[in-house]
């Protein structure tokens, strides 16, 4: 069985049609949330990530686009994009982001599915420091996650306590490239996709995983996109213009 997996699209219909025109093929599609939020294309994006699959974890533009969470927390432009996202939502597609679960979620053996972390949804797992106390309590040897919008993850050998940050390496940041390496028994995993419509590691390809069960592998992938047409839907639904400048850095 291979399991693509996809997080923290943010609304960003280019992105995840060349993801998804990119990916081999797959049997199950795991969402970890932020489906929306940030991009001009949110019942867009809704309505093809339902046709997708059935597994997803609620992020937290997806709670603050549907009336659940208070926006105080938010920064200024991610604030805006929510108001203007909660008014464009239909009804059909506010309610479908509203019932979202809340992570961890476990769909199948060995593997969990969290938005931040399997203790705070809203948490930023961005560094080892940070990945080592969910690693020792994580209730199945594989955790994917996102939140951060960083690709990569975080392993544990617990026989020999080894820890390691995994970065996949690529030659460039241009062109469709992947990286695969194959998971240890008895090692714990953490599992970033990363962002699928609004990258932050300095890469503005999109990003997604295939994790392949019975071969025991992950493959990351970076996908080029049409950022320019994403950008323009930003400039003319007049959402903030960082929100578009940003995807060419990646940042
Ligand atoms: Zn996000």
């Amino acid at each position: 069985m291979r399991i693509l997996i996809l997080s923290d699209i943010h609304a960003n219909l280019e992105a995840l049609e060349a993801c998804l025109e990119a990916a081999p093929p797959y049997d199950l599609v795991f969402n970890l949330g932020d489906i929306v939020g940030y991009g001009a294309d949110p019942n867009e994006v809704i309505e093809r990530v339902r046709q997708l699959g059935k597994v997803f974890v609620r992020g937290n533009h997806d709670r603050a686009c549907s009336g659940g969470i208070n926006l105080d927390g938010f920064n200024a432009n991610a604030g805006l994009a929510a108001l203007w996202t909660q008014d464009k939502l239909t009804s059909e597609n506010f309610e479908f982001l509203r019932q979202l679960p809340k992570g961890p979620l476990a769909p199948m053996e060995y593997v969990e599915l969290v938005h931040g972390s399997a203790r705070d949804e809203d948490e930023y797992v961005l560094v080892l420091h940070d990945a080592q106390p969910l690693l020792m309590q994580a209730a199945a040897p594989l955790t994917f996650f996102g939140h951060t919008h960083i690709q990569g993850g975080f392993s544990e050998e617990p026989n020999n306590h080894r820890w390691q940050t995994l970065i996949p390496v690529y030659r460039s940041t241009t062109g469709k490239q992947h990286f695969m390496f194959h998971l240890r028994q008895q090692a714990r995993y953490l599992i970033n996709p990363g962002s699928v419509g609004q990258p932050r590691d300095n890469d503005p390809r999109a990003a997604f995983v295939l994790y392949d069960v019975e071969e025991g592998s992950i493959t990351f992938y970076r996908v080029p996109y049409n950022i320019a047409a994403a950008q323009k839907k930003i400039y003319a639904a007049g959402l903030p213009d960082r929100l578009a400048e940003r995807l060419v850095e990646g940042r």
